[in-house]
């Protein structure tokens, strides 16, 4: 009965918030949002990364995002504060397009995109449950959309890390969606939908996924089970979601706590052997930040700089073999989860881009990014 009243006040909350919403109108965008909405091409920084990111990639949940630990604008937060930290301008991101049912089918069986036309299915792959009470249309639009456009993020950070070596997406790394079901908040399997993209048109065959967010990466792991050619590396908490686990190529379940040297050994101990003997092309960092002490999901005890740490560490592993890395955003929930992402992602660019950030250069953008664009006149 509860669930019922919930539905029909969520359902209110719709109709009353529909025609003021600002995510789908134009006049009503920030500049900064303006300035990423659109598909098209960035600035390789230096020739050697690119930044892709989307406003788009922002789910509008209407308001129910409170009853969940997702903080929905962790995207936007990060790619504002690389903007208001001198890393590049609005200009410089590659902006994606939204991941079409081809892409989509690369990976996911025609039964479950099928089935996520419904939003009471929808609603359990997201783990909210008034998002069942809403219609299958408004599901799409608001929530769905945004993840396929993430999803087409991926798959063009993916190509851009093959033309220049570092390719990330502010968003992504959905490891928990498989083939033929979402959980754990995660739709469409980005990631193994990328590696498929890229092998099929030539760009890459073997692939390394290092999966170092807190929660073990279940559906990527299944994606790629018996392929020799994508091998599957996790360090996760071994008592946390998912129950029961997946069986990637290579699994270190950690029981917590797990400071920043306990993890780094275990990173030291098999990340190099790995990168010599399967030998990848491209390397896939899922750089989830719910390692970090103070995550409300996870037990682990990394600090900040030790995430940053870690990230570098992958990707120098990598680099300097030249291999090619695809950095995802992964998992975080803790309230310094989009400033630990943020310092990571600046230092790699700082390292590996040698870009050096240059605040005066780019702080007015960040100002406008603030402002909202005046609505067109009629
Ligand atoms: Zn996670």
């Amino acid at each position: 009965m509860a669930s019922r009243r919930r539905r029909v006040k969520s359902l209110a909350a719709v109709l009353v918030l529909m025609p003021f919403c600002a995510v789908s109108c134009s006049g009503c965008r920030t500049a900064f949002e303006s300035a990423t909405w659109d598909a098209r091409a960035g600035r390789v920084l230096n020739g050697q990364a690119a930044v892709v990111y989307s406003s788009r990639y922002e789910i509008d949940l209407l308001g129910l995002e409170k009853s969940h630990s997702f903080d929905i604008h962790k995207y936007r937060r990060m790619a504002q504060a690389l903007v208001a930290g001198g890393y590049l301008a609005p200009s410089d991101f590659f902006v994606p397009e939204e991941a079409d049912e081809a892409l989509l089918r690369l990976v996911h069986t025609p039964e479950y995109l099928a089935n996520l036309r419904r939003s009471s299915y929808v609603a359990r792959c997201l783990e909210q449950k008034a998002v069942a009470g809403l219609p299958g249309g408004v599901v799409d639009s608001r929530m769905l959309r945004a993840f396929r456009v993430t999803t087409g993020g991926t798959v063009l950070a993916a190509r851009q890390a093959m033309r220049c070596g570092l390719g990330i997406n502010l968003g992504g790394g959905y490891h928990h969606a498989h083939a033929d079901r979402g959980e754990g908040f995660c739709v469409y399997a980005d990631v193994p939908i990328a590696v498929r993209r890229l092998q099929r048109d030539g760009l890459v065959r073997r692939v390394l996924l290092v999966d170092l967010d807190v929660h073990q990466g279940n559906g990527n792991a299944a994606v790629f089970a018996g392929d020799a050619e994508v091998f599957t590396f996790s360090i996760h908490q071994e008592n946390l979601y998912p129950h029961p686990k997946a069986e990637s190529d290579l699994d270190r379940g950690l029981w917590p706590p797990v400071d920043d040297a306990a993890y780094m050994s275990v990173l030291a101990e098999e990340l190099p052997p790995l990168l010599d003997s399967h030998r990848p092309e491209l390397v896939v960092l899922l750089g989830g930040v719910d390692t970090y002490r103070d995550d409300p999901l996870a037990g682990f005890g990394m600090t900040a700089e030790g995430i940053v740490a870690r990230d570098e560490y992958v990707v120098d592993q990598a680099r300097r073999r030249g291999m090619a890395v695809l950095y995802v955003a992964s998992g975080g929930y803790s309230e310094q989860a989009w400033r630990i992402q943020y310092a990571s992602i600046g230092n790699l660019l700082r390292k590996f881009a040698g870009v050096e950030p240059s605040a005066s250069r780019d702080a007015p953008s960040a100002k406008a990014a603030a402002r909202k664009t005046p609505p067109a006149q009629p």
